[in-house]
Protein backbone atom coordinates (compact mmCIF):
# COMPACT_ATOMS: atom_id res chain seq x y z
CA UNK A 1 0.00 0.00 0.00
CA UNK A 2 0.99 2.89 -1.17
CA UNK A 3 0.79 6.63 1.49
CA UNK A 4 0.21 9.83 -0.53
CA UNK A 5 0.05 13.20 1.09
CA UNK A 6 -0.27 15.77 -1.92
CA UNK A 7 -3.05 16.08 -4.18
CA UNK A 8 -0.73 16.79 -7.41
CA UNK A 9 1.07 13.26 -6.40
CA UNK A 10 -2.49 11.58 -6.25
CA UNK A 11 -3.68 12.45 -8.94
CA UNK A 12 -0.79 11.74 -11.02
CA UNK A 13 -1.02 8.32 -9.24
CA UNK A 14 -4.46 7.62 -10.24
CA UNK A 15 -4.63 9.15 -13.80
CA UNK A 16 -1.57 7.00 -14.38
CA UNK A 17 -3.69 3.91 -13.38
CA UNK A 18 -6.92 5.11 -15.44
CA UNK A 19 -4.95 5.29 -18.60
CA UNK A 20 -3.85 1.62 -17.55
CA UNK A 21 -7.39 0.64 -18.21
CA UNK A 22 -7.82 0.24 -13.87
CA UNK A 23 -11.73 1.01 -12.39
CA UNK A 24 -11.04 3.44 -9.85
CA UNK A 25 -12.83 2.84 -6.44
CA UNK A 26 -12.69 5.44 -3.74
CA UNK A 27 -13.81 5.33 0.08
CA UNK A 28 -13.65 8.55 2.48
CA UNK A 29 -13.07 8.66 6.17
CA UNK A 30 -11.95 10.39 8.84
CA UNK A 31 -9.55 7.29 10.29
CA UNK A 32 -9.86 5.81 13.15
CA UNK A 33 -10.74 3.09 11.04
CA UNK A 34 -12.75 -0.19 12.09
CA UNK A 35 -14.79 -3.40 11.17
CA UNK A 36 -17.43 -0.92 9.38
CA UNK A 37 -14.91 0.83 7.34
CA UNK A 38 -13.17 -2.35 6.32
CA UNK A 39 -16.23 -3.59 5.20
CA UNK A 40 -16.73 -0.30 2.81
CA UNK A 41 -13.02 -0.97 1.52
CA UNK A 42 -13.61 -4.48 1.02
CA UNK A 43 -16.44 -3.52 -1.18
CA UNK A 44 -14.86 -1.05 -3.44
CA UNK A 45 -12.42 -3.28 -3.49
CA UNK A 46 -14.08 -6.01 -5.30
CA UNK A 47 -15.43 -3.07 -7.76
CA UNK A 48 -12.55 -1.52 -8.25
CA UNK A 49 -8.98 -1.63 -9.84
CA UNK A 50 -7.14 0.35 -8.12
CA UNK A 51 -8.65 0.89 -4.03
CA UNK A 52 -8.25 4.48 -2.78
CA UNK A 53 -8.79 5.09 0.78
CA UNK A 54 -8.58 8.74 2.31
CA UNK A 55 -8.26 9.51 5.64
CA UNK A 56 -8.55 13.61 6.39
CA UNK A 57 -10.74 14.95 9.78
CA UNK A 58 -12.55 17.73 7.76
CA UNK A 59 -12.47 20.60 10.06
CA UNK A 60 -15.11 22.38 8.14
CA UNK A 61 -17.84 19.70 9.17
CA UNK A 62 -17.51 20.34 12.93
CA UNK A 63 -19.06 22.95 14.56
CA UNK A 64 -16.64 25.85 16.99
CA UNK A 65 -18.22 23.42 20.21
CA UNK A 66 -18.17 20.44 18.79
CA UNK A 67 -14.83 17.41 18.95
CA UNK A 68 -12.49 18.37 15.79
CA UNK A 69 -9.59 18.63 18.24
CA UNK A 70 -10.49 15.74 20.14
CA UNK A 71 -11.12 13.37 16.82
CA UNK A 72 -9.25 9.95 17.20
CA UNK A 73 -6.39 9.86 15.82
CA UNK A 74 -4.54 6.13 15.20
CA UNK A 75 -2.63 6.30 12.03
CA UNK A 76 -0.69 3.07 12.69
CA UNK A 77 -3.74 1.24 13.04
CA UNK A 78 -5.36 3.05 10.66
CA UNK A 79 -2.53 1.62 7.85
CA UNK A 80 -2.47 -1.87 8.95
CA UNK A 81 -6.72 -1.79 9.03
CA UNK A 82 -6.38 -0.41 5.28
CA UNK A 83 -4.47 -2.72 3.87
CA UNK A 84 -5.51 -5.57 4.72
CA UNK A 85 -8.80 -4.44 3.31
CA UNK A 86 -6.98 -4.50 0.05
CA UNK A 87 -6.00 -0.78 -0.04
CA UNK A 88 -3.72 0.33 -2.70
CA UNK A 89 -3.45 4.14 -1.76
CA UNK A 90 -3.98 5.92 1.46
CA UNK A 91 -4.56 9.30 0.56
CA UNK A 92 -3.45 11.39 4.18
CA UNK A 93 -3.83 15.46 2.75
CA UNK A 94 -2.59 17.66 5.84
CA UNK A 95 -5.47 20.79 5.97
CA UNK A 96 -3.12 22.83 4.09
CA UNK A 97 -3.39 20.15 0.98
CA UNK A 98 -7.48 20.58 1.23
CA UNK A 99 -8.04 24.03 2.17
CA UNK A 100 -4.58 26.01 0.39
CA UNK A 101 -7.28 28.96 1.19
CA UNK A 102 -10.23 29.02 3.41
CA UNK A 103 -13.46 27.92 0.75
CA UNK A 104 -14.81 30.89 -1.17
CA UNK A 105 -17.56 28.69 -1.92
CA UNK A 106 -19.32 25.73 -0.71
CA UNK A 107 -21.81 23.50 -1.37
CA UNK A 108 -25.63 24.59 0.11
CA UNK A 109 -26.67 21.28 1.04
CA UNK A 110 -30.67 22.29 0.18
CA UNK A 111 -33.98 20.73 1.85
CA UNK A 112 -32.46 17.07 2.66
CA UNK A 113 -30.16 18.73 5.41
CA UNK A 114 -32.76 20.88 7.46
CA UNK A 115 -34.09 18.44 9.41
CA UNK A 116 -32.23 15.46 11.60
CA UNK A 117 -28.76 15.98 11.81
CA UNK A 118 -28.73 19.19 10.12
CA UNK A 119 -30.49 21.10 12.21
CA UNK A 120 -28.59 19.56 15.50
CA UNK A 121 -25.23 20.41 13.75
CA UNK A 122 -25.99 23.26 11.75
CA UNK A 123 -23.03 23.69 8.41
CA UNK A 124 -22.46 20.02 9.13
CA UNK A 125 -23.65 19.39 5.70
CA UNK A 126 -22.00 21.73 3.78
CA UNK A 127 -19.21 20.97 5.48
CA UNK A 128 -19.40 17.11 4.40
CA UNK A 129 -20.28 17.49 0.69
CA UNK A 130 -17.86 20.62 0.14
CA UNK A 131 -15.00 17.82 1.10
CA UNK A 132 -16.29 15.16 -0.40
CA UNK A 133 -16.78 17.05 -4.04
CA UNK A 134 -13.35 18.18 -3.24
CA UNK A 135 -12.02 14.45 -2.67
CA UNK A 136 -14.28 13.22 -5.57
CA UNK A 137 -13.19 15.71 -8.30
CA UNK A 138 -8.74 14.92 -6.30
CA UNK A 139 -9.43 11.51 -7.11
CA UNK A 140 -12.17 11.02 -10.06
CA UNK A 141 -13.71 7.14 -9.00
CA UNK A 142 -16.07 5.59 -10.87
CA UNK A 143 -17.11 4.09 -7.99
CA UNK A 144 -17.56 5.35 -4.24
CA UNK A 145 -18.85 3.31 -1.22
CA UNK A 146 -20.38 5.22 2.08
CA UNK A 147 -22.25 3.84 4.97
CA UNK A 148 -25.59 3.60 6.24
CA UNK A 149 -25.04 4.47 9.29
CA UNK A 150 -24.67 7.77 8.66
CA UNK A 151 -27.83 7.85 6.78
CA UNK A 152 -28.85 11.15 6.11
CA UNK A 153 -25.15 11.88 5.38
CA UNK A 154 -25.79 9.02 2.76
CA UNK A 155 -28.89 10.39 1.30
CA UNK A 156 -27.23 13.70 0.68
CA UNK A 157 -24.07 12.43 -0.93
CA UNK A 158 -26.69 10.72 -3.54
CA UNK A 159 -28.19 14.10 -3.96
CA UNK A 160 -24.45 15.89 -4.61
CA UNK A 161 -23.93 12.98 -7.29
CA UNK A 162 -27.41 13.30 -9.45
CA UNK A 163 -27.77 16.98 -9.00
CA UNK A 164 -23.81 17.70 -9.57
CA UNK A 165 -24.11 15.29 -12.88
CA UNK A 166 -21.34 13.68 -10.91
CA UNK A 167 -19.62 10.61 -13.24
CA UNK A 168 -19.59 8.27 -10.21
CA UNK A 169 -21.56 4.88 -9.05
CA UNK A 170 -22.62 5.33 -5.49
CA UNK A 171 -22.86 2.08 -3.08
CA UNK A 172 -24.22 2.20 -0.33
CA UNK A 173 -23.01 -0.76 2.74
CA UNK A 174 -25.19 -1.48 5.23
CA UNK A 175 -24.14 -0.77 9.14
CA UNK A 176 -21.39 -3.41 10.72
CA UNK A 177 -22.23 -4.02 14.24
CA UNK A 178 -20.72 -5.11 18.00
CA UNK A 179 -21.81 -8.30 18.66
CA UNK A 180 -25.14 -6.79 21.09
CA UNK A 181 -26.09 -4.44 17.94
CA UNK A 182 -23.71 -0.86 18.90
CA UNK A 183 -23.01 0.40 15.53
CA UNK A 184 -19.47 0.54 15.05
CA UNK A 185 -17.97 3.88 15.23
CA UNK A 186 -14.89 5.72 15.56
CA UNK A 187 -16.93 7.76 18.50
CA UNK A 188 -17.64 4.87 20.48
CA UNK A 189 -14.13 4.85 22.09
CA UNK A 190 -15.02 8.03 23.97
CA UNK A 191 -17.09 5.79 25.97
CA UNK A 192 -16.36 4.83 29.41
CA UNK A 193 -17.08 1.17 30.38
CA UNK A 194 -20.75 2.45 32.12
CA UNK A 195 -21.99 4.27 28.86
CA UNK A 196 -20.85 1.69 26.34
CA UNK A 197 -22.96 -0.48 28.80
CA UNK A 198 -25.80 1.98 28.56
CA UNK A 199 -25.72 2.42 24.89
CA UNK A 200 -26.56 -1.24 23.24
CA UNK A 201 -30.39 0.65 24.52
CA UNK A 202 -29.82 2.46 21.01
CA UNK A 203 -29.79 -0.48 18.59
CA UNK A 204 -32.24 -2.35 20.97
CA UNK A 205 -34.46 0.39 20.59
CA UNK A 206 -34.29 -0.17 17.15
CA UNK A 207 -35.20 -3.83 17.45
CA UNK A 208 -38.29 -2.99 19.07
CA UNK A 209 -39.38 -0.27 16.89
CA UNK A 210 -38.99 -3.32 13.53
CA UNK A 211 -40.48 -5.86 15.04
CA UNK A 212 -43.42 -4.18 16.17
CA UNK A 213 -43.65 -3.15 12.46
CA UNK A 214 -43.24 -6.35 11.18
CA UNK A 215 -45.68 -7.69 13.36
CA UNK A 216 -48.16 -5.25 11.71
CA UNK A 217 -48.34 -1.32 13.63
CA UNK A 218 -47.96 1.17 11.19
CA UNK A 219 -48.76 4.42 13.40
CA UNK A 220 -45.46 6.13 14.05
CA UNK A 221 -46.46 7.59 17.58
CA UNK A 222 -47.31 3.86 18.65
CA UNK A 223 -44.34 2.14 17.07
CA UNK A 224 -41.79 4.76 18.58
CA UNK A 225 -43.48 4.70 21.84
CA UNK A 226 -42.05 1.96 23.47
CA UNK A 227 -38.18 3.15 22.06
CA UNK A 228 -38.75 6.09 23.37
CA UNK A 229 -39.76 4.89 26.90
CA UNK A 230 -36.66 2.33 26.56
CA UNK A 231 -33.96 5.22 25.86
CA UNK A 232 -35.88 7.78 28.09
CA UNK A 233 -35.66 5.35 31.34
CA UNK A 234 -31.71 5.75 31.38
CA UNK A 235 -30.30 9.11 32.76
CA UNK A 236 -27.57 8.62 31.08
CA UNK A 237 -29.20 8.97 27.55
CA UNK A 238 -30.35 12.28 25.97
CA UNK A 239 -31.97 11.79 23.01
CA UNK A 240 -31.88 14.41 20.21
CA UNK A 241 -34.22 12.64 17.79
CA UNK A 242 -36.21 9.42 17.13
CA UNK A 243 -38.04 9.30 14.02
CA UNK A 244 -39.54 7.38 11.07
CA UNK A 245 -39.08 8.96 7.94
CA UNK A 246 -39.29 8.13 4.31
CA UNK A 247 -36.09 7.10 3.30
CA UNK A 248 -36.22 9.21 -0.07
CA UNK A 249 -36.97 12.72 1.46
CA UNK A 250 -36.17 12.06 4.99
CA UNK A 251 -39.76 13.24 5.40
CA UNK A 252 -41.04 12.68 8.72
CA UNK A 253 -44.06 9.60 8.60
CA UNK A 254 -47.01 9.53 10.55
CA UNK A 255 -48.15 6.27 9.35
CA UNK A 256 -44.73 3.99 8.49
CA UNK A 257 -44.63 2.21 5.33
CA UNK A 258 -42.12 -0.74 3.76
CA UNK A 259 -38.68 0.84 2.97
CA UNK A 260 -39.15 3.61 5.72
CA UNK A 261 -36.63 4.65 8.36
CA UNK A 262 -36.29 4.83 11.58
CA UNK A 263 -33.29 7.12 12.47
CA UNK A 264 -32.14 8.08 16.28
CA UNK A 265 -29.80 10.65 17.50
CA UNK A 266 -28.73 10.26 20.98
CA UNK A 267 -25.87 11.42 23.76
CA UNK A 268 -24.76 8.94 26.00
CA UNK A 269 -22.69 10.93 28.65
CA UNK A 270 -20.90 13.63 26.21
CA UNK A 271 -20.70 11.45 23.46
CA UNK A 272 -23.31 11.24 20.41
CA UNK A 273 -23.98 8.53 18.44
CA UNK A 274 -26.40 7.58 15.72
CA UNK A 275 -27.93 4.73 14.80
CA UNK A 276 -31.33 3.48 12.23
CA UNK A 277 -33.01 1.15 10.78
CA UNK A 278 -34.77 -0.06 7.93
CA UNK A 279 -39.00 -0.93 8.19
CA UNK A 280 -38.33 -4.19 6.51
CA UNK A 281 -40.90 -6.63 6.76
CA UNK A 282 -38.84 -10.00 6.57
P1 LIG B 1 -16.27 8.36 9.17
O1 LIG B 1 -14.82 7.95 9.22
O2 LIG B 1 -16.98 8.23 10.46
O3 LIG B 1 -16.46 9.71 8.49
O4 LIG B 1 -16.98 7.32 8.21
C1 LIG B 1 -16.48 7.02 6.93
C2 LIG B 1 -17.47 6.12 6.23
O5 LIG B 1 -17.63 4.93 6.98
C3 LIG B 1 -18.86 6.75 6.11
O6 LIG B 1 -19.38 6.44 4.83
C4 LIG B 1 -19.63 6.07 7.20
O7 LIG B 1 -21.02 6.00 6.96
C5 LIG B 1 -19.02 4.69 7.18
N1 LIG B 1 -19.23 3.98 8.44
C6 LIG B 1 -19.01 4.44 9.69
N2 LIG B 1 -19.39 3.53 10.61
C7 LIG B 1 -19.86 2.46 9.92
C8 LIG B 1 -20.39 1.18 10.31
N3 LIG B 1 -20.53 0.83 11.58
N4 LIG B 1 -20.78 0.34 9.32
C9 LIG B 1 -20.66 0.69 8.02
N5 LIG B 1 -20.15 1.87 7.60
C10 LIG B 1 -19.76 2.74 8.53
Amino acid sequence: MERITGVRELRDHVAQARRDGARIGFVPTMGALHEGHAQLLRRARSESDLLVASIFVNPLQFGPNEDLAQYPRDPDGDAGRAADAGTDVLFLPAESEIYPRAPRVTVHPGPLAERWEGRVRPGHFAGVLTVVLKLLNIVRPDVTVFGRKDFQQAALVRALIQDFDLPVRLIVEPTVREPDGLALSSRNRYLSPAERAEAQRIPGALDAVVEQFRQGERDVGSLLAPARAVLGAEPAIAVDYLTIVDAETLEPRECAAPGDVALVAARVGSTRLLDNAVLELS
